[in-house]
């Protein structure tokens, strides 16, 4: 009798879990590409809003107007994979759906970036490796006209909104939490490490600097590429790659350790082959779904995937959902990395 009282409270209060609003919840994931609904050539920047509020821009790079652009709402922090053009944004769209999806109509976004326009334009905190941190900073100073503090922190805690933008920026390895007002609980993100390049483009430089690096047609290596891991209040971990090749810590740190569950993917084929592509997902981080992105081509028509395209011939080597980053459409996953909605 009373282990079927016992039996009965444990199963009226795993109920009383199951419904609560923040497992019933989930995170919102919107790329914002050049072309309302479709996966184009320059496709990059992705929205995230936690269930508690906290809205994230990830990699602003070509594919928005900048600072203006209507479709971005809040940003509370701006994330940067690493400091190549297509990602800090040394160009910005001339318009939304400028050009074609195989080519991208752009303008330059010099001397700020996307990245410094938006992070200005939103009071947002940014957080990327400290030397390319610093640099985009200074960007955020020269636009707004004073410089660019620490985000305060609270018992190790950054709340949003900040007022104005702020520094939160740490080296591979590093986290911060970041908690929407009122929340019980914040969102975790993680700086992980990639295997790629970080040098920026000389457009982006002041002209005495330009000019000197010109001469040996090089410029400015500004700390270690990144991907990242962030960690929602419903349990969806994700880990965005950044441009990478394949390497070991996607195993050790991004699967072993953060037990990832959504990869985003850039897809690049400078940076990793389809088959490399393929083993880090099946062999080295396993996770539920595969969300596809920086895929360099006009891999959409009408909203469908080309069925001739590169990113169609890896979609076929996967033996997990991939959803394309269709550019406005927003992709609603629970804590289990399960797409509820907007999905393909
Ligand atoms: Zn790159
Ligand atoms: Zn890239």
């Amino acid at each position: 009798m009373k282990s079927k009282t016992l039996a009965l409270t444990v199963l009226s209060s795993a109920a009383i879990f199951a419904s609560s609003p923040t497992f019933a919840q989930t995170v919102k994931i919107t790329p914002l590409g050049s072309h309302a609904f479709e996966l184009c050539e320059r496709d990059r920047a992705t929205i995230f809003e936690d269930p508690t509020g906290v809205r994230i821009l990830y990699d602003a790079g070509h594919s928005v107007t900048g600072g203006d652009d209507t479709r971005l709402g809040d940003i509370h922090l701006v994330l940067l994979s690493h400091a190549h053009g297509d990602h800090m944004g040394d160009r910005k769209l001339k318009a939304l759906e400028a050009g074609s999806c195989e080519k991208v109509d752009t303008i330059s976004a010099a001397p700020h970036s996307t990245t410094a326009e938006i992070a200005a334009a939103k009071h947002s905190a940014i957080m990327m490796v400290t030397p390319m941190g610093a640099f985009i900073a200074k960007k955020i100073e020269n636009i707004r006209g004073k410089p660019v503090g620490n985000c305060p922190e609270k018992d190790g805690v950054l709340n949003a909104p900040f007022g104005a933008s702020c520094q939160a920026n740490a080296q591979l390895g590093g986290a911060r939490i970041l908690k929407a007002p009122g929340a019980s609980v914040g969102v975790e993100i993680t700086i992980v490490p990639a295997s790629h390049d970080s040098t920026v483009p000389r457009e982006l430089l002041t002209d005495p600097q330009k000019a000197a690096l010109a001469v040996d047609n090089t410029s400015l290596y500004l700390g270690p590429p990144s991907g990242y891991v962030i960690k929602f209040t419903n349990g969806l971990t994700v880990y965005m790659s950044g441009d990478t090749g394949i390497h070991t810590e996607m195993k050790s740190v991004v699967s072993d350790f953060h037990k990832a569950n959504l990869v985003l993917l850039n897809y690049g084929s400078s940076a990793i082959s389809a088959y490399a592509a393929t083993y880090a997902m099946n062999d080295l981080i396993k996770p539920a779904a595969v969300i596809i992105s920086h895929v360099n081509e006009a891999a959409t028509q009408g909203g469908k995937l080309k069925p001739g395209s590169r990113t169609a011939a890896f979609i076929k080597l996967q033996k997990r959902p991939v959803h394309l980053a269709i550019s406005g459409r927003t992709m609603e996953f629970d804590g289990a990395a399960k797409c509820v909605a907007g999905c393909n």
